[in-house]
């Protein structure tokens, strides 16, 4: 696929505009988030409808969509194509579960998309800042891009199993005592002084993760669900969820596009409070803190974008506790699935909101990746 279906990258923030192949995380004029604009009608002309809506489900069957240009060097470890597995308990309930990509966590859409490109334009060396996740993803397909060389950033709150499965792929870990934006910051630094490349919660990832959407629809035979629950750290998959659902609407393939909802825990979700109180931006938290480990991120990346889905879609936004995450946890695990707290936070607020009609549920992380109570 030629570069022409990337026309630019765009400010979420002050909407400058910048070069499709510039090297960039953050906006340089405002440090806004950024978000890759596509050519719609370059995209169409390789989608043959009735070809594409049969074909088998996996990530990269959605790779039009993506900012990939050298198909040939794609590094993947055969992510998504994941379940989507009807409730036993409530009706017309679905529960995305993924937990069964390649690392245990959904950050695997991400990644096959950010290390594809890191491949394509030839970096070495990288950097991230995780509350594990991100990392233990980052780290396996570094392992298996050959040659590119990985450090982690995770603050000391992260669940020890993931630093075990980080260093077992060979990633190179610095424990930071502090927030996840703590270890953000010291990654930023790196950027600034040494150039290095940054992964994680930036515009490649972003649109990796659309994917999950992707698929949701697909799976429901190309028909919109009620609503789509989304649990909320960085607000990068939440913003990736209803990217997906506003392209498939606008190349024609899904007619209407359903409400997201977007739950955090009630110790961090300053993105739930600034939609409490109808704002576009939000007030970071400052001393955040849950169980759900992995969507403790206090001042998220991609949360004025995660709002602006949230207009966009007519959303709703719930807060949960630690002790309704459990209890979410435990009915997840009466259906068979094993979610880590992180995972079973969506659930946690769909059962609070008692939503009608057919919901989709993302349980985004396994359980076995933070088993300690
Ligand atoms: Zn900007």
């Amino acid at each position: 696929m030629s570069m022409s279906h990337i026309m630019w990258i765009d400010c979420f923030a002050c909407k400058n505009r910048y070069p499709a192949d510039s090297v960039i995380f953050e906006c340089p004029e405002c440090k806004g988030p950024l978000d890759i604009i596509y050519n719609y009608d370059e995209i169409k002309k390789h989608i043959l409808r009735d070809e594409f809506k049969l074909a088998h489900i996996s990530h990269w069957k959605y790779w039009p969509f993506y900012p990939i240009h050298d198909l040939s060097k794609i590094v993947t470890l055969y992510e998504g194509g994941t379940p989507l597995i009807p409730s036993r308990d409530k009706k017309s309930y679905y529960f995305k579960n993924e937990g069964l990509n390649p690392t245990g966590s959904f950050k695997d859409r991400g990644t096959t998309i950010e290390i594809s490109h890191v491949t394509e334009i030839g970096v070495k060396n990288i950097a991230c800042a995780t509350t594990g996740n991100m990392g233990a993803s980052i780290a396996a397909y570094a392992a298996r891009a050959q040659g590119v060389s990985a450090t982690f950033y995770i603050p000391t709150f992260a669940s020890k199993i993931k630093y075990v499965q980080i260093a077992s792929y060979g990633g190179k870990i610095i424990p930071v005592k502090g927030t996840y934006e703590d270890a953000l910051n010291l990654t930023r630094e790196l950027r600034r002084q040494k150039g290095i490349y940054l992964t994680g919660d930036y515009p490649y990832r972003g649109e990796g993760e659309k994917s999950v959407g992707f698929e949701i629809i697909d799976q429901l035979g190309w028909r919109a669900p009620d609503y789509i629950v989304v649990p909320v750290g960085n607000g990068t998959l939440f913003y990736g969820v209803y990217k997906a659902l506003k392209e498939l609407h606008i190349i024609g393939l899904l007619d209407r596009i359903p409400h997201i909802v977007a739950v955090q825990a009630k110790g961090c979700s300053p993105v739930v409070k600034a939609f409490a109180n109808k704002k576009r931006t939000f007030i970071p938290a400052r001393k955040p803190k849950t169980i759900a480990s992995a969507i403790n991120c206090g001042n998220p990346v991609d949360g004025i974008k995660a709002l602006h889905a949230l207009y966009a879609t007519h959303g709703m936004a719930v807060t949960v506790t630690d002790k309704e995450i459990r209890a979410a946890q435990k009915g997840l695990g009466k259906e068979g699935i094993y979610a880590e707290p992180g995972g079973a936070t969506a659930y946690a607020g769909a059962l609070k909101l008692k939503l009608p009609g057919t919901v989709v549920v993302l349980v985004t992380g396994h359980g076995l990746k933070d088993p300690f109570v």
